[in-house]
């Protein structure tokens, strides 16, 4: 039997066992996945662990950047943005890919963004993926918004370096700011109302990487409410694990994203 885990600290609730689980089952392949709590003093040892006893992993926060430094290869946008989430072990080589990146330029580009203004609140791990598919899919100006400026600016400043334009701010919501993509890469509106709705900025497309399982966050209601096409969190998170079950077992075509991400809604998986 094949061995798959996510590794993460403090990883409280993770939906990825049910997802690779079920597609384990759906493809007929022996294998399970795991949640394994990982802290960061130990994630060399479990680097080793993982090179004799796991076929493959994913790793969330806040382990994405560190796992990079400690295994043999990082590739393609993973090796741009120092950011890993995807692991996969060849003969106990560890190589290392950022499925998130993947899974955020299909949805953009499958959804007719090829360009345009875009405004990204929040400037960690995955406002950095955001901003890679971004540039790749031809962006225009870029504005991020985030709490620390400073990380704005230094999120800004990766983004000077591929010759786009771009303004760090902090979060506020009255700047009269004009953009097509509204992009949330915080965990804002899980709990509290998110602090911009589309129409202040605009926008004519709206991305949420934050999810509420069973639920529906403040951002994605204000887009449904405003009749603006939206992409949540969770069709992020099922396109970015059907991109590592592809990189662990080779190309397939069934099941897809969307029959993952219907199971997954309607709760029976
Ligand atoms: P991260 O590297 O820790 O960055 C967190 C970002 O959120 C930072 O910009 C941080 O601002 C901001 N933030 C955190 N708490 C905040 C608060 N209470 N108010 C305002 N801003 C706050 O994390 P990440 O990996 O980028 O993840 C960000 C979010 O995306 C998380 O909710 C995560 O679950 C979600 N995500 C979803 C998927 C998916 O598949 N759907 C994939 C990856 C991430 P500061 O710079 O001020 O700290």
């Amino acid at each position: 039997m094949q061995v798959y885990a996510v590794i993460g600290y403090p990883l409280n609730y993770t939906l990825s066992p049910n997802i690779h689980n079920y597609v384990f089952r759906a493809l007929r392949i022996d294998a399970v996945y795991v949640p394994l709590r990982v802290s960061p003093g130990r994630l060399g040892h479990f680097v080793e662990f993982a090179r004799d006893s796991l076929s493959g992993f994913n790793v969330t926060i806040p382990h994405k950047v560190a796992i990079a430094n400690l295994i043999d290869e990082v590739v393609g946008p993973a090796k741009e943005l120092g950011s890993v989430n995807t692991v996969v072990n060849r003969d106990g080589e560890l190589i290392g890919y950022n499925t998130d990146y993947l899974a955020i330029k299909q949805a953009l580009s499958e959804r007719g963004y090829s360009g345009g203004d875009a405004l990204i609140i929040g400037a960690g791990g995955v406002a950095r993926a955001v901003a890679l598919a971004l540039r790749d899919l031809g962006c225009g100006r870029v504005y991020v918004m985030n709490r620390t400026v400073e990380h704005g600016r230094e999120l800004c400043s990766l983004i000077n370096s591929w010759k786009i334009d771009c303004t760090a701010l902090g979060i506020q919501r009255d700047v009269g700011l004009k953009v097509q993509l509204l992009i949330n890469a915080t965990p804002l509106g899980v709990g509290e109302e998110f602090p911009i709705r589309p129409r202040d900025v605009g926008a004519g497309l709206v991305l949420d990487l934050a999810y509420k399982p069973g639920g529906v966050t403040s951002l994605t209601r204000h887009a449904m409410e405003e009749s603006v096409p939206f992409i949540d969190g969770l069709e992020i998170l099922v396109r970015q694990a059907i991109e590592a079950d592809r990189i662990w077992l080779g190309p397939f075509e069934s099941p897809t994203w969307r029959d993952v991400l219907g199971k997954l809604r309607e709760g029976l998986i």
